[in-house]
């Protein structure tokens, strides 16, 4: 008889935004006039800019022309596109060479997906809150995780210490959900540990074009020594508004090299380029065009324009916190705002409260990690009007 993959069931059942949606249903249908602000869950809302939805057109009619058609793709990306994430990198002043850039269809597959190419033995270390799709891709294929606290006392962004244990290092920065981002000095001593002890950092970049002080490394190969111990991941959603349209990638180094149990070395260059060949036929080409397109000036320009329209909104949020002299985190390099519950509340608590009382929604802490149970996210990405008006009813209530 067939038997199911019964890793499963250590996951928890409801996924977090699932019972978010679950409660405001629930509230809507008891509440049919209520004015609801979702200052929940993390999507952008502004439109895609000119450049992209012109290239995107353009490559659709292309699409529709004998001399211009297009059928299977390369399955790492087209050239095109690899050269421009290049050029990209390159003003950070990391060098990459287009074979160890992979296109795919965005940061959440890949961070799953990279599982394939690690022994199940690994230990994953992630840190509490964390993003949970990093949890339950390890949780599903049976592998043991460490958690690392992220907390107050390390303004939610833990380092290597003397009980530090992990092969795969999860590390997300600017983060979500807290917001907070690593220095370039903190991200050294995670590389300087993972080259100590033969680890492996996955580092998620989804985040880093809101990054705004100098001295956050907006990619983990900024740091000397990390093309030997890290892969990155990043993606069009976050950066140019491509949630809905769906382009991410990942950067696997060849200077990357593990020896298997045998001394023979391996490489994860080699290994994700196999894995992808075999799993995955490539983004489509129209996407490619768009996602070329958010990378020429023109299209940085309008998608830079986006991001601080965003930002606006989390100085809006950030100064009605600080005002009401309620503690939070992020909000500077990230459009994440990680507030503490108003009077020590449990985050969930705190959401039928918020939602009661202001009708407005946020995301709570305890979704993301046991050290999230009593803090709260808020988003930026609604409208400048949306987001004002929940921070007076915030204003008022608290
Ligand atoms: N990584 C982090 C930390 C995220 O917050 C998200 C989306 O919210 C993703 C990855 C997923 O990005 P994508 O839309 O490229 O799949």
């Amino acid at each position: 008889m067939v038997r199911l993959n019964e890793d499963f069931l250590k996951i928890k059942q409801s996924y977090l935004f699932v019972e978010v949606a679950h409660r405001v249903a629930a509230y809507s249908a008891a509440h049919p006039q209520a004015d609801i602000i979702r200052l929940g869950i993390g999507d952008v809302t502004l439109p895609l800019g000119s450049a992209v939805v012109q290239a995107l057109s353009k490559a659709a009619l292309e699409m529709g022309e004998q001399k211009t058609f297009r059928g299977y793709g390369p399955e790492q990306g087209y050239d095109f596109l690899r050269s421009a994430i290049a050029a990209y990198y390159q003003k950070h002043g990391v060098s990459l060479e287009t074979d160890e850039i992979f296109v795919s269809d965005g940061a959440k597959s890949d961070t799953g997906n990279i599982t394939d190419i690690f022994s199940q033995d690994n230990i994953a270390l992630i840190s509490d809150p964390t993003y949970p799709v990093y949890a339950d891709t390890n949780l599903m294929c049976g592998r043991t995780i460490r958690y690392a606290d992220a907390n107050e006392e390390n303004g939610f962004l833990p380092l290597p210490d003397a009980q530090t244990e992990g092969d795969l290092i999860y590390i997300c920065s600017p983060n979500n959900p807290t917001g907070a981002a690593y220095t370039k000095e903190q991200l050294a001593l995670w590389v300087s540990w993972a080259r100590q002890h033969g680890a492996v950092i996955l580092f998620d970049a989804a985040y880093e074009a809101f990054i705004r002080e100098d001295g956050i490394p907006h990619s983990i190969f900024e740091i000397e020594g990390a093309k030997e111990c890290a892969i990155e991941f990043c993606s069009l959603s976050k950066t140019a508004g491509f949630t809905g349209t769906r382009c991410g990638y990942t950067i696997v180094p060849k200077a990357l090299v593990v020896k298997s149990s045998t001394g023979e070395e391996m490489s994860p260059n080699r290994m994700w380029n196999r894995r992808q060949c075999t799993k995955f036929n490539g983004t489509s080409y129209i996407i490619q065009r768009g996602a070329e397109a958010a990378f020429t000036e023109q299209g940085m320009r309008e998608a830079r324009a986006n991001i601080a329209y965003y930002m606006e909104n989390a100085k809006t949020i950030g100064d009605t916190l600080a005002k009401k002299q309620i503690r939070f985190f992020g909000g500077v390099n990230s459009p994440y705002i990680w507030m503490k519950c108003p009077g020590g509340m449990d985050s969930w608590a705190f959401f039928d409260e918020l939602l009661n009382r202001a009708q407005v929604v946020g995301t709570p802490g305890a979704g993301f990690g046991k050290n999230g149970q009593n803090y709260f996210r808020l988003t930026s990405f609604g409208t400048h009007e949306a987001t004002a008006e929940a921070m007076a009813r915030f204003d008022r209530l608290f």
